[in-house]
C-alpha cells in the first residue's frame, strides 16, 4: 500500500493545477448534486481500501480536538482533560487544539489507533467525502488529494 500511496501523492502534486481547475467547476455546482457526486464516489471507492493498510491521514495530518473530543479522550484514559491536553496537544496558527506529534501518538504499530471508540470526530468523519455541504470544504477536499489515496481515487473518477 505505501508504494500506491506514494505514487498518487506524486501524481496529485503533478496533477495540482488540472485539479484545481475540476474544483473550480466543482464549486460552481454546490448543493444536493455536489453532495450526491461525493457521497457516491466515496461509498464505490472505499468499498476497495482498507485504512488499516494506509494509515496516512494518521500518520501525516492531525485532526482538529474540539472540547468534547478533549473531555471524552480524557475521561477515557483516567485523565483530566487539562493533563491530557499538556500532554498531547498545542494550539496551531489559527489557534485550533491539534496534536503535538505526527505520526499521532494513539496509532498502533498495526496502524490502528488505540483509542478508536473515543477518537476525535474529526478522524472519524476523515476524509469528509460523505458529508453534506461538500461545497463549504472543497478547498480541505483539494488538500486532502495529496494526503489521502481514497480521496486521490474519488477526484480521479470525477475526471472519467
Ligand atoms: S482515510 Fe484515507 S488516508 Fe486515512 S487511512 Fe483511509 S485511505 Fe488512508
Ligand atoms: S486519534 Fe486515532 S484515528 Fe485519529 S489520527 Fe490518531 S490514530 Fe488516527
Amino acid at each position: 500500500m505505501q508504494k500506491e500511496i506514494d505514487s498518487l501523492i506524486k501524481k496529485a502534486r503533478l496533477e495540482k493545477k488540472q485539479n484545481k481547475k475540476l474544483f473550480i467547476k466543482l464549486k460552481k455546482m454546490k448543493g444536493a448534486p455536489l453532495d450526491h457526486k461525493f457521497n457516491r464516489l466515496h461509498d464505490e471507492v472505499f468499498k476497495k481500501i482498507d485504512c488499516l493498510e494506509c494509515a496516512n491521514c494518521c500518520k501525516t495530518t492531525s485532526p482538529l480536538f474540539i472540547q468534547k473530543d478533549v473531555d471524552r479522550i480524557a475521561k477515557h484514559l483516567n485523565m483530566k482533560p487539562s493533563t491530557f491536553e499538556n500532554r498531547y496537544l498545542k494550539r496551531d496558527d489559527e489557534f485550533d487544539l491539534v496534536l503535538k506529534t505526527s505520526p499521532c501518538t494513539f496509532l498502533a504499530n498495526d496502524n490502528s489507533c488505540s483509542i478508536y471508540e473515543t477518537r476525535p470526530r474529526a478522524c472519524s468523519e476523515y476524509p469528509h467525502t460523505n458529508r453534506k455541504k461538500m461545497d463549504k470544504i472543497l478547498p480541505l477536499t483539494l488538500k486532502n488529494i495529496e494526503i489521502c489515496p481514497a480521496v486521490s481515487r474519488i477526484v480521479d473518477k470525477m475526471k472519467m
